[in-house]
């Protein structure tokens, strides 16, 4: 398939701060977005057109999938049907099977090692049974994580003693979940990848990143890891993006267990989307994580992810965003805010990016 021409018509679905800054960067190319949503969202703010309807409403969605000329997303939890739906009429990029791997725990797990790539071990839960069988193979401590659902540490509760079995069940209200066995990890870092149709892939430098409560709070890079691992884990990343035919951005979550480690990296999970540990890309690179998965599903060439600062992201959580005065005032700081209205604890409202001479190569 030839490359959309500017002027054509990029279809969202999801109304979040991601679909937001996809939509600016699709504009920057002279492209439209027309956001499909079940709710007003951030992203209507700056999109050419939005759609109001239900994830559920395959009618809806083809309908507004005939309006578009390619489809992505900015969530995970796209139900399959309506991503279906969506591929009946137009390109739908990244593939539904990305989102199939993405939304169930189980699934994912499954197929990262079916690549043959390290992951935490793991086990299904859908019993009592399950539970106590599980932790006698795996040990503790242990996290307990619903298939389905999860997010920002959302959906998962760590199991300290086998004790804990019945208790940590009904935390996540007895879901299907998986137990996963806890990685000893030194530090938490993400691969950025970017993969175009004709297969070829780019990937930005990878940020260490820290989280606060589940969520994530900062990315840094450079990051310290070592640049033979830095290379490792971008292989990683390059596999699961080519298993999957991977049309855009994928971010790959990997831990950190050690340089000497039998496994040093671990993959923890991954986003079929542009992510929050990637957000520095709009300030530190010429061609941001954003306008390259435009470029990847309108079937442009994908630009390179050369770097030309260090940069620490910091998300604004909640009411953190009231520092925005201050931020803007700083001008080593590029502040993003997110035009929610409501600043609820927890919720991502904006972010900063602090700049400094780059000081790796
Ligand atoms: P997740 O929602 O799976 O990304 O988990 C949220 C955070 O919990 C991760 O960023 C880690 O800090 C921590 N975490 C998740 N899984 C594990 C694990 N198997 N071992 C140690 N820490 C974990």
């Amino acid at each position: 398939m030839s490359a959309l021409a500017p002027g054509s018509v990029i279809g969202i679905l999801g109304s979040g701060q991601l679909g937001r800054m996809l939509a600016v960067a699709a504009a920057q190319l002279g492209q439209q977005v027309h956001i499909y949503s079940d709710a007003t969202g951030p992203a209507f703010d700056v999109a050419s057109r939005h759609t109001v309807g239900s994830y559920e409403d395959t009618k809806a969605i083809a309908a507004w999938a005939r309006e578009v000329d390619v489809v992505t997303y900015e969530f995970e939890n796209v139900p399959l049907a309506a991503a279906a739906a969506a591929a009946a009429e137009k390109p739908v990029r990244p593939g539904a099977r990305a989102l199939e791997v993405a939304q169930d725990r189980l699934v994912e797990k499954q197929f990262v090692a079916s690549l043959g790539l390290p992951v935490a071990p793991f086990a299904t839960i859908d019993s009592d049974a399950d539970l106590t069988h599980a932790l006698q193979q795996i040990g503790t401590p242990a996290l307990l994580k619903t298939r389905r659902f999860g997010y920002d540490g959302k959906g998962q509760v760590r199991i300290a003693a086998p004790s804990d079995a019945a208790t940590a069940l009904d935390q996540v209200g007895r879901a299907p979940a998986i137990l996963e066995g806890f990685v000893d990890f030194e530090y938490e870092v993400s691969v950025i990848l970017v993969r175009d149709l004709g297969g070829n892939t780019v990937s930005y430098d990878i940020p260490i990143n820290t989280h606060v409560d589940g969520i994530l709070a900062t990315s840094t890079v450079p990051s310290p890891l070592p640049s033979s691992i830095a290379s490792k884990a971008v292989e990683i990343a390059e596999r699961i993006a080519g298993a999957l035919d991977y049309v855009g951005v994928l971010a790959v979550e990997l831990f950190f267990v050690g340089a000497d480690a039998e496994a040093p990296l671990v993959v923890n999970e991954m986003a079929p989307r542009v992510h929050n540990s990637g957000h520095w890309t709009l300030d530190a690179c010429p061609v941001c994580q954003f306008e390259n998965h435009i470029r990847a599903v309108s079937g442009w060439p994908i630009a390179p992810t050369d770097r030309s600062v260090d940069a620490v992201m910091t998300n604004l959580i909640g009411a953190d965003v009231n520092d925005w005065q201050a931020l803007a005032a700083d001008s080593d700081t590029c502040l993003h805010v997110y035009g929610k209205r409501e600043a609820r604890p927890g919720r991502k409202m904006g972010h900063f990016t602090s700049v400094s001479p780059k000081t790796q190569s």
